[in-house]
């Protein structure tokens, strides 16, 4: 029997209802509207429609988002100052800088110049920190996504074993460190590109979490049979968009799979969001 579907789009669209009204809560009992300050630097097609689409989603919540536009050419030093005007505005709550950012710009330093109040992205090193102690002030957007995919379609997590296949900062490491946090509970193994007989391993995932950026990369002989299998990978390819699994083929074996697209992109849009309300709740209270 074929896997069932995750469907990420739906969860998403049942998130933002949510968000909606409880936005129209914040607002309506004298808070002013939450608002999101994305930067973007460059012309760089794929970040203008990211941009773009996490402004439309916004708009659906009833949070305001403000976009600020700069040039190729911009130096860091402009940057940084733009940084620090939008950290001082207590009209803006979040801060978004779309990556990437041009060569002449350090991305570390910039990420680090935000308020990790207005951090909406979780990035800044001190909301690192304080995800690591298990006091988070915001989760991270595509870790939340996987977690709240699991969450509420009510698969067990304590207890099972769950193989992350890629160990990057904004996805796979700090994926694996709120799962095997006290209250999610899971085994958890992080695996990455040095990673010995990796089919041997992620054979072993009760949950299999793939976060790589190769299309296609796990087939079918890779999963356990009824395993949970959650595609995080976005590749362009001549076949459209695909993810990281083989998912025709995976979801013959697999018990649940998140389709691509359709799967994790959608909720974690939806995760900037959560926590641009909570940062006006935050920096408002
Ligand atoms: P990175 O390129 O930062 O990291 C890739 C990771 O995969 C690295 O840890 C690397 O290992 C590991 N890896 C690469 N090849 C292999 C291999 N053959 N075997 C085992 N591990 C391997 O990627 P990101 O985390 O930024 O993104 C991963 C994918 O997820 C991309 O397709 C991206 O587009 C997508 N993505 C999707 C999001 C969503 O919302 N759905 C959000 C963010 C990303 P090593 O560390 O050893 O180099």
């Amino acid at each position: 029997m074929p896997a069932i579907l995750l469907d990420g789009k739906k969860l998403a669209q049942d998130i933002r209802t949510e968000l909606a009204e409880e936005v129209a809560q914040f607002t309506g009992s004298g808070s002013p509207v939450p608002t999101l300050a994305a930067v973007l630097v460059g012309s760089d097609p794929a970040s203008e429609v990211y941009v773009r689409n996490k402004r439309r989603d916004c708009e659906k919540v009833g949070i305001r988002s403000e976009l600020f536009d700069l040039p190729e050419s911009t130096s860091q030093a402009e940057l940084l100052e733009r940084i620090d005007e939008l950290n001082q505005n207590t009209e803006v709550h979040g801060i978004l800088v779309q990556l990437p950012l041009p060569a002449q710009i350090d991305p570390e330093c910039v990420l680090q110049a935000i308020s990790p109040l207005k951090d909406v992205d979780a990035f800044h090193p001190e909301n690192v920190g304080l995800l690591v102690q298990a006091r988070p002030r915001y989760l991270p957007c595509t870790p939340h996504a996987v977690q709240q995919l699991l969450v509420r379609n009510e698969l067990p997590i304590s207890g099972q074993h769950v193989v992350i296949v890629g160990r990057s900062d904004i996805v796979g490491k700090p994926l694996s460190v709120m799962l095997a946090q006290r209250g999610l509970d899971a085994t958890v193994t992080l695996c990455h590109s040095r990673t010995q007989d990796l089919p041997a391993v992620t054979r072993l995932a009760d949950i299999l979490v793939v976060a790589i950026g190769r299309p296609n990369f796990v087939t079918a002989d890779m999963v356990k049979p009824g395993a949970t299998v959650i595609d995080v990978g976005i590749n362009r390819t001549d076949a459209g968009l695909v993810g990281d699994v083989d998912f025709s083929g995976t979801r013959e074996v697999a018990g649940h799979i998140t389709p691509v697209p359709g799967g994790v992109g959608p909720l974690t849009r939806v995760m900037l969001l959560v926590n641009t309300l909570s940062a006006a709740r935050r920096l408002e209270s």
